[in-house]
């Protein structure tokens, strides 16, 4: 059985709905997971906040105007009265129940309550459509089988066990639907995979059934091997081994999200990218398989900060790394890229929240530097370091640019240039001139 994802903007209007049920009904069994319609989880979050602050005035005022939107949505998406009638009692019922929480005590758990109406709904509207359309749908209330532990990691034993419960219960059903983002902690209360867990649902729905295929339907055509905003020519990636992809993952390539590869890999089940635009496009096919020698693609990240400690302590010195980096560690701060010699380290940051205090703490152990606007560039493929020639290829690309650090061995997938983010379009065109002559 396959596993198909969509996310907010494949089911964000009554006619995309539509082209999702066209695209699933080809008469095999399936599991459908859906995110919330696109922009609702973003409104949801806002009505969190008025409520946090005590104005329910200002949540009742977007909840409304939400409502509005809704009835509309299901005014174009049903065409029977019946359906209609059933879409807008739905709305009705969810809404009412978001207008409750302005009237009591507004805490964290109800806070989550609230983010998971996105999912409820769009699954029901997407549910209630395939009925209307004759096809033999139910929903898999994520809720019954979605479950974190005690350290909120999602408990694979429990979800497999509750969903086989639920699928039982439905032999006959062509297709189910369910969904993603939202599940119970390991206190039974309304909790989340948090933002964009949607594709996180698919993958472990994937590994608890088996999947012999995971598939994340999005509005773009794949990966790509490289940025389409900022270099002139691109290419879709076709294949990608999931190392690769968790790499191009952390560069922001939105197409997938980051804790989604994990779960896939483990269970070994491909996972394939594709577009619900154009839905008989190859895609991008993402599993264990390595295609050897083989560079796939650059991406970059910005607002990096790179930051120095030099010490003369640190020669022949053991314990100094662990001091440094308990620096980081105590202001929650995670490094990306590292590299050392015997008198330095430099390190690189995404998130500067507690730069000054971490510069601070790092002068007791010796004279640091830091350098802000700064961006990684990250070469993915088969980059095994018995492979010959593949760095040597990249950084001769990169010849005529300021290279403030370089990684390569951390992983047998990655090769990563720190540089000045004024250089990022330069870099990324050389590199893609050089490694994919296009
Ligand atoms: N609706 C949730 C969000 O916007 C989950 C998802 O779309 O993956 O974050
Ligand atoms: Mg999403």
């Amino acid at each position: 059985m396959k596993v198909l994802k969509f996310g907010g903007t494949s089911v964000g209007s009554a006619q995309r709905m539509q082209e999702v049920a066209k695209l699933i009904t080809d008469g095999e069994r399936k599991i459908v997971v859906l995110s919330a319609m696109s922009g609702t989880t973003n409104t949801l979050v806002e009505i969190s906040d008025y409520l946090y602050k005590k104005n329910p005035e200002g949540a009742n005022e977007i909840i409304n105007k939400l409502e509005v939107k809704y009835k509309q949505h299901v005014n174009e998406l049903f065409t029977t009265a019946e359906y209609k009638q059933k879409g807008l009692d739905l709305i009705k019922s969810h809404f009412d129940y978001l207008r409750s929480f302005t009237k009591d005590l507004f805490t964290l758990f109800e806070d989550k309550v609230v983010l998971a109406q996105g999912e409820l709904i769009s699954t029901n509207m997407v549910n209630y459509y395939l009925q209307e359309c004759g096809v033999k749908s139910v929903l898999l209330p994520a809720l019954e089988f979605m479950r974190t532990d005690k350290n909120a990691e999602p408990d694979p034993v429990y979800i497999k066990d509750k969903l086989k419960n639920q699928l039982d219960l439905h032999p006959d059903a062509e297709i189910y639907i369910t969904q993603g983002f939202i599940c119970r902690n390991s206190y039974g209360e309304i909790d989340n995979l948090q933002r964009g867990g949607s594709d996180y649902t698919a993958s472990l729905i994937g590994a608890a059934v088996k999947a012999s295929e995971i598939q994340i339907w999005t509005d773009i055509d794949g990966m790509h091997n490289n940025d389409p905003r900022v270099v002139d020519k691109t290419e879709p990636v076709r294949h990608l081994h999931f190392e690769e992809a968790a790499e191009l993952a952390y560069f922001g390539a939105k197409i997938l999200h980051p804790t989604c590869i994990q779960p896939a890999k483990y269970a070994n089940i491909p996972v394939r990218l594709l577009n619900t635009m154009d839905p008989t496009a190859p895609g991008t096919m993402i599993s264990n398989d390595t295609e050897k020698g083989r560079i796939k693609a650059v991406a970059a990240k910005d607002n990096i900060t790179a930051i120095k400690i030099k010490s003369g302590r640190m020669l022949l010195a053991y314990g100094f790394l662990r001091k440094v980096f308990e620096i980081f560690e105590s202001y929650q701060t995670s490094i990306d890229m590292i590299c050392t010699s015997e008198v330095g380290v430099s390190v690189s940051i995404d998130n500067v929240k507690h730069l000054n205090e971490i510069v601070d703490d790092l002068k007791k152990y010796g004279t640091v530097t830091v350098d802000k606007d700064m961006c990684i560039i990250c070469v993915v493929g088969d980059l095994e370091w018995e492979n010959v020639g593949f760095e040597a290829r990249a950084l001769d690309a990169m010849r005529d640019i300021p290279v403030r650090m370089i990684s390569f061995g951390g992983s047998n997938y990655n090769i990563s240039f720190l540089i000045k983010e004024c250089d990022k379009k330069k870099a990324l065109q050389a590199l893609s001139d050089s490694l994919f002559n296009i």
